[in-house]
């Protein structure tokens, strides 16, 4: 398997570099995101743009592509659903820095200079998976929530307290 992302983001090299990187993955190179999926060996696609803003701020624009097979939680059946997560992010040091910075980038502050890139796409991965998954035409009739989304819908709701660490 050929990637172009190295295991390691150094944020402010690559961003003065102005790299342009895009990697082709499997779901099971992210064990947090297989461990919610019944899909592992599904391709993934991440394309990650570093650029400094304003001569100084870090920042990553960066696109994820995937498949997922989850647990219908109206059915119970497998419902796919497919994923392109976006994502323009800024890395700022403190508050003052993002002054003047476009609205559109996501701030983050006191990161790491450098950190996983497995962590960081699997983060992206996970914020962008359906709280509760279900078929998008009406595959059960709704009768109030199943008895069994106590067990599945767990790991779901810890994810939504996951917050951006790096
Ligand atoms: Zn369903």
């Amino acid at each position: 398997m050929k990637v172009g992302i190295p295991a390691r983001i150094n944020l402010f090299k690559f961003a003065s570099q102005g790299l342009a990187l895009s990697g082709n993955y499997k779901v099971e190179d992210f064990p947090r995101v297989s461990a919610l999926v019944n899909n592992a060996s599904a391709p993934l696609e991440v394309e990650l743009n570093f650029n400094l803003e304003n001569d100084k701020i870090p920042c990553i624009k960066g696109r994820i592509k995937l498949d997922v097979a989850l647990t219908c939680q109206r059915c119970l059946d497998e419902v796919k659903i497919h994923l392109n997560p976006s994502f323009q992010l800024a890395f700022l040091q403190n508050e003052q820095q993002g002054k003047g910075l476009n609205p559109n980038f996501e701030t983050i502050l006191n990161a790491d200079r450098e950190f996983s890139s497995i962590e960081f796409i699997t983060h992206e991965v996970l914020i962008s998976i359906p709280t509760i998954p279900t078929h998008a035409y009406e595959c059960a009739s709704y009768k109030g929530i199943p008895e069994k989304i106590g067990q599945n819908q767990s790991p779901f709701v810890i994810l939504k307290q996951i917050k951006r660490s790096k």
